[in-house]
């Protein structure tokens, strides 16, 4: 659509004495990422008849939910007894509380409804005898709030699921009038008088600039994970969204809350899916004991990640890891049919063959927890607006801007994700976003032009990193700043080393004036594109230290060895942290958590003790 797009050279704005010429599009709505929560949210807005971009840094099919694996949770009862209210029990007791009520009842009552469009958009899930959709158990997934056996609620394309959710979605999007920016890179959002008014980008294969103008703009830019050493995740998930609020002054909700997959395969960080444990297969430690049954008697291996990744942590202290080096667990599958190997786990066998060696119908997987979900992000209600605390209102919304999946905490994971959570929440909430958007947004309706200095923020900093001249490479900043993270801020922490770490990290945010860059290109320029996420993650990975250090309790994934309880009445709240990039200083605040739920349908959960 060529009327959305006008070359404007004259505005060229000469930083430190280079000329960036700007192209500038106007959109009634530009979304920003196009995994599924972008995906999901773009189909939305275009088949509300409103003018739609969708911006990603790579192609959309190689976004990171392609690599999802397990599936995606709704209570369709396909294979089993079934109610989205226990799907919300289950969620708020994973989320150990900190999820917010009302996001959590949107999510379960909306979920089978979300699942049987993706099934008519045409996504492939296996099947059961009947031609149902097929489903299996997954960790912390149970019947009768709890008090009934594990549910069959986790739906299944193979162990593919996000590879095909993703192409599905893909699909849909192509077949309406969506306008696609593919390699783009988003480098910051443009706010004005408190408003977000568009997006500012790098054309990667031919270092041109872009300036995006919207009535609203939609961040679905995906995790964080690549701030740890060990991550499941892509090289590609550095949470550039997260990264353009916190620059923005807007604060980042309980970014301490890193979840740490059991099943990472030892050495290689790539996923072995929970659906392994789903199918049947266990965890043993050197003496070939079966320890969860201990940790978690009732649930055993199908205990919530954090449940079990601790579990495997204290083996492996105690001395009986597995290997030479006594330092992981045996993850078996082989006293499964093959058959269902072949059938519901092909995709992991392969893993597990190329990056461990091991046939898994012949000998167990080397496993290691492994960094692998943000539960923390940009905080959002449950139409996925940004909010804001602004006086006495916990609440505010900030206009013209949304964010959702990985990027957001609406929240409905709380302090710990269930497995298969995460794709509900991206299709669940997409679409949210896209109806919110409908209501919002008047199609075609005359925007007021952006300040001529609207991109200068954002190239300052393109340009101060292509000119950057100092003695450390971005490779080797960004190795310190994921080693500090995984050894200071992972599985277990204590006062000590979250401190040390509060320390560490900061010296690396300090050390970032002294990068080189020496390639000054702007096309196809991946030095400088590193650099842009280094400096991303780098903030990001500060404030999950910072807010680690300030909670002073255990509650899902942030256990701290030294405060072991959870503590409701101190600690009963969200986190909110923001910086001052400029004075490199962290703020932190804090907000109540949503007890109450949306309807009068399901009562609040109370809290209670978490055992499985
Ligand atoms: C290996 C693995 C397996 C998983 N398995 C499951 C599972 O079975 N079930 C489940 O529920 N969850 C699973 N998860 C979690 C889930 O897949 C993710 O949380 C989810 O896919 C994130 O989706 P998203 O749409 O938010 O972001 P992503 O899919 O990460 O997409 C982010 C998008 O943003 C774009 N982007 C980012 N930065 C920029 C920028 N600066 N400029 C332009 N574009 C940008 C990217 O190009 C991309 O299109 C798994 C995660 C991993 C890593």
């Amino acid at each position: 659509m060529a009327s959305n797009t006008k070359s404007n050279g004259s505005a060229a704005p000469a930083i430190n004495g280079a000329a960036y010429p700007i192209t500038d599009h106007s959109y009634d709505v530009i979304v920003v990422g196009a995994g599924g929560a972008g995906l999901r949210a773009t189909v939305g807005c275009s088949k509300a008849g409103l003018r739609t971009a969708c911006i990603s840094k790579v192609f959309p099919t190689r976004s990171h939910t392609v690599a999802a694996q397990g599936g995606v949770a709704a209570s369709l009862a396909n294979m089993g007894p079934d109610n989205w209210k226990w799907h919300m029990y289950d969620t708020v007791k994973g989320s150990d509380w900190l999820g917010d009520q009302d996001s959590i009842e949107y999510l379960c009552r909306n979920a089978p409804a979300a699942v049987y469009e993706l099934e008519h958009w045409g996504v492939p899930f296996s099947r059961t005898e009947d031609g149902r959709i097929y489903q299996r158990p997954f960790g912390g997934m149970t019947t009768e709030f709890g008090n009934g056996p594990p549910a069959l609620r986790t739906c299944a394309a193979a162990d593919r699921t996000g590879h095909a959710m993703l192409h599905t979605l893909y699909g849909q999007a192509l077949r309406h009038e969506t306008e696609f920016f593919i390699e783009y890179f988003a480098i910051d959002i443009i706010m004005e008088d408190g408003r977000c008014r568009g997006v500012v980008c790098l054309k990667l294969d031919d270092g041109t600039i872009h300036r995006f103008r919207a009535q609203l703009v939609i961040l679905a830019t995906g995790g964080y994970g690549r701030a740890y050493f060990s991550a499941t995740s892509a090289h590609t998930c550095t949470g550039d969204g997260n990264a353009m609020v916190l620059r923005a002054g807007l604060p980042l909700q309980d970014m301490e809350f890193v979840q740490f997959h059991p099943t990472g395969i030892y050495g290689a960080g790539c996923l072995i899916t929970e659906g392994s444990r789903g199918e049947g297969g266990y965890l043993t430690n050197s003496e070939g004991e079966r320890f969860m049954e201990r940790y978690a008697p009732s649930v055993k291996d199908l205990a919530p990640r954090d449940i079990v990744s601790r579990s495997m942590t204290v083996e492996i202290r105690e001395g009986r890891g597995v290997g030479k080096g006594k330092d992981h667990i045996h993850l078996h599958l082989e006293h499964l049919d093959p058959k269902v190997l072949h059938e519901r786990l092909p995709g992991i066998s392969e893993s597990a063959k190329i990056f461990a060696g091991v046939d898994v119908t012949k000998a167990p997987i080397p496993v290691i927890p492994t960094a692998h979900y943000n539960m923390g992000g940009i905080p959002t209600n449950f139409h996925g607006e940004v909010v804001i605390k602004k006086g006495r209102n916990p609440d505010q919304v900030v206009p013209g801007l949304m964010a959702i999946g990985e990027a957001a905490c609406v929240s409905v994971h709380g302090a710990n994700r269930l497995g298969s959570n995460s794709l509900i929440d991206l299709v669940v909430f997409g679409r949210a976003a896209g109806l919110r958007a409908a209501e919002l947004v008047t199609a075609g309706a005359k925007q007021a032009e952006l300040p001529a200095s609207s991109a200068d923020l954002a190239l300052s900093r393109l340009d101060g990193f292509r000119h950057a001249k100092g003695d450390i490479s971005t490779a080797e900043l960004r190795l310190r700043m994921q080693t500090v993270m995984q050894n200071n801020c992972a599985v277990y922490r204590t006062g000590a080393t979250l401190d040390e770490g509060s320390k560490l990290i900061q010296e690396v945010w300090s050390a970032k004036d002294r990068i080189s860059v020496t390639d000054r290109s702007l096309i196809w320029n991946s030095d400088l594109v590193e650099t842009l996420e280094f400096d991303n993650l780098i903030v990001q990975a500060v404030v999950t230290m910072i807010g680690a250090a300030n909670r002073t309790e255990s509650r899902g994934a942030h256990a701290r060895e030294d405060y072991p309880e959870r503590d409701d009445v101190k600690w009963m709240k969200h986190t909110l942290a923001s910086i001052d990039a400029n004075a490199r200083t962290v703020a932190i605040d804090y907000r109540p958590v949503h007890s109450q739920t949306m309807t009068n349908e399901m009562h609040s959960i109370e809290p209670k003790k978490r055992v499985y």
